[in-house]
Parts: C-alpha cells; sequence; structure tokens
C-alpha cells in the first residue's frame, strides 16, 4: 500500500517522542491519531484524534487499527498483544518481531553476538538469582524488561552482593554484564523503509548522569573510519531485525577504539534530538518517510550542536535558554517538573562560517 500525504499515522503511546513525530508527519500533510494511556501526555495537546485507553482494551485498539492507515509507535513497551491485534487490520511499523527483540536486553545482545558484533560480557539471570554463565566483575544486573533511563539496574561489585540485587530488582529475569570501562557512550540512529534502503545518521556523543542522558554533541568528533564502523553496525542490525522505521544503536567506545553495542530503542531516541536544529531531515522526519515508505533522504548535518536535556527542575531556567544566542529552546508541555523527568531540551547549535 503507498501512503500518500492526507493519510492517517497512528503513534502508539504520547510522550514527547510522540509529540515531535506528530509534528514531523503534520509538517508532511499526514494525519496523526495518537493512543495515549493518560490524558495529561504530551503528545495528546498537538493531535486532534487520539484514543485515551489502555493498551489491553480491545475495543480500543481495534477502533484505533481501522482509524490508522500505518501505526507507529514512540516507546518499545508497547504489550506484543496490543501490537498484534492492531497488526491484524492495519500495518505496524517497526512490527512486533522487532519488538520481541527489543523489549528483552538478553535478546538484543543474543542478536548483536550473531551478527558477530562486539558487546560487554553478559549471561542471563534467573528470577532466583542464579547467573548462567560467566562475567567479569563489578558488574550491573539490569532487568530484563522495563527499564529505562537508569532503572531497573544495579551495580554489583563482586558476586557476594547478587542476591541482594536481584532482591531489589524483584526477582525478575534479569542479565548480567561486566562493567566496561568504557572511552565514551556514543549512539547512531538508522533508518529503513519496508522497501530496504536504509540511511544512517551522523553519530552523536552522549554524556548520561545518574543513567539519565544529560547531553549530546553531534556529529561526534570521530576519525571517519569509527563513524563508518558504527554505521555499519547500525545497518546489521537494521537488516537482521527486518527494520520498517527507525532505530537508536547506543554504543561504548573502548579505550583502543572499539565500539561495544549496549542498547536498542526501536524508535525516535533522546540523543537524535539535536537533529531538528542541525541536521536535514531531523529524526522525526525520517521515521514518518520510513514508516510511509516514502523515500528516505541521507542525513546531512548542517552544523555541530549540542543537545542539553531539561530535567525536572531544570525547566525553570527557560527564559534564560530563550535569551541565549544560538539556542533553541523545546518544552514538551508537561505539567509537574519531577525529578529527572524530561521537560525539555535545548540545541546549541555552533555559528556557522
Ligand atoms: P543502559 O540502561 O543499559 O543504557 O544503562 C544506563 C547507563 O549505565 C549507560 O548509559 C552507562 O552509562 C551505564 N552502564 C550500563 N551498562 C554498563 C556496563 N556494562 N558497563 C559500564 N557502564 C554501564
Amino acid at each position: 500500500m503507498t501512503l500518500a500525504p492526507g493519510a492517517t499515522l497512528g503513534i502508539l503511546g504520547g510522550g514527547q517522542l510522540g509529540r515531535m513525530l506528530a509534528h514531523a508527519a503534520h509538517r508532511l500533510g499526514l494525519r496523526v491519531h495518537v493512543f495515549a494511556e493518560t490524558p495529561a501526555e504530551p503528545a495528546l495537546a498537538v493531535t486532534a484524534t487520539a484514543t485515551c485507553a489502555r493498551f489491553d482494551d480491545t475495543a480500543a485498539l481495534d477502533a484505533f487499527a481501522r482509524a490508522c492507515d500505518v501505526v507507529t509507535l514512540e516507546f518499545e513497551n508497547v504489550p506484543t498483544a496490543a501490537l498484534e491485534r492492531i497488526a491484524a487490520a492495519t500495518p505496524v511499523r517497526p512490527g512486533a518481531g522487532v519488538l520481541a527483540v527489543t523489549q528483552d536486553r538478553l535478546a538484543e545482545k543474543r542478536l548483536a553476538r550473531q551478527l558477530g558484533l562486539a558487546t560487554a560480557p553478559f549471561a542471563p539471570v534467573t528470577p532466583a538469582g542464579v547467573v548462567e554463565g560467566e562475567v567479569t566483575w563489578p558488574a550491573r544486573l539490569k532487568t530484563r524488561r522495563l527499564g529505562y533511563d537508569g532503572k531497573g539496574q544495579r551495580r554489583v561489585a563482586a558476586a557476594a552482593e547478587l542476591a541482594g540485587a536481584a532482591a531489589a530488582l524483584g526477582r525478575v529475569p534479569a542479565i548480567l554484564e561486566g562493567e566496561v570501562a568504557f572511552a565514551r557512550e556514543l549512539s547512531v540512529l538508522v533508518a529503513r523503509t519496508p522497501g530496504g534502503d536504509v540511511e544512517t545518521f551522523p553519530l552523536a556523543e552522549n554524556r548520561h548522569a545518574d543513567g539519565i542522558l544529560a547531553e549530546t554533541v553531534a556529529p561526534a568528533a570521530a576519525p571517519a573510519a569509527s563513524a563508518r564502523a558504527a554505521g555499519e553496525i547500525a545497518i546489521a542490525l537494521a537488516e537482521a531485525l527486518a527494520l520498517e522505521g527507525l532505530l537508536a544503536v547506543e554504543l561504548f567506545e573502548t579505550p583502543d577504539g572499539r565500539l561495544l553495542v549496549n542498547e536498542l530503542a526501536p524508535r525516535p531516541h533522546n540523543s537524535g534530538h539535536w537533529t531538528l536544529d542541525a541536521c536535514l531531515p531531523d529524526q522525526f522526519e525520517q521515521a514518518v518517510r520510513a514508516v510511509c515508505g516514502w523515500p528516505l533522504a541521507p542525513p546531512r548535518a548542517l552544523a555541530r550542536a549540542r543537545m542539553v536535556n531539561l530535567l525536572g527542575d531544570d525547566v525553570a531556567g527557560w527564559a534564560g535558554w530563550l535569551a541565549r544566542p544560538g539556542a533553541r529552546l523545546h518544552l514538551y508541555g508537561k505539567a509537574e517538573a519531577r525529578a529527572g523527568r524530561k521537560m525539555g531540551h535545548v540545541t546549541l547549535v555552533e555559528a556557522g562560517s
């Protein structure tokens, strides 16, 4: 099916990523229908058509599917049953197969290894805290599912601490990863169409604080060979997953320049927000193009940019950012500035020559 402007793009999830996806879709003449679980979510404020229901509300899922020409998602933890139900009526991109891998840290790491890509040493951990393999210490114990922004993980200095960490995480299936003494964290975005065309974005360098992304600088300063290698890793993963849409690949770069795959996200990503102000196309437009089966554009950075996340009370400094030359402020319209909550971001665009 060829989609044309005027068609309806469904978005599962109502967060800031959905809001920015909706902006991009509207600019390309699409209609947008957001499916969100609660009424105060940021994407609902920018779309005329929305469904506010739970992901297990089958009547709401069926009506949403009928109302949309294609459906995408803005967070990867949409229940697989909901995706499959929608997919029976309308194409869902990325599909349930991609989600089955990217909802599970163990499946992600196994896929990377199958493709010959490097990762931190890892082993599965049973809910009872039994490690089924060898890792190095210190290590990180992470829940296989539903972890984000540093939640669902514990640092474990030695084997003796493991049982306590497993209990603290709620005795759920987990993965134990040897800690990597990385030089820096990088990420790369890849888009792939149903027809198999792929495009990667310039490499981004990320700084995290307390497990949450604090800042991104992009394009990252990196030798051409490293940037190329990161792109090749992203393309290998996108092709193995038969991705239809956008995929973010988070990497650790070791001091000797090796790239280790850490985490995958099958959607626009916080580390790609700089593209809104300093790259053509931006990540949201590219996601829309990929999901609609439209031609991808080869991303071209227009300038180097630094993206700063506004977390919790940081948002109180909004007027200062407005006053700063070369800064563009993005606010997500969230009412309550809870600690660590992503309230907005700022892109600082380097002056051109
Ligand atoms: P994640 O949720 O896997 O992205 O982890 C959140 C953050 O914790 C990462 O961005 C890293 O800063 C850190 N981290 C996670 N896994 C490891 C690891 N195996 N070795 C060292 N640092 C890690």
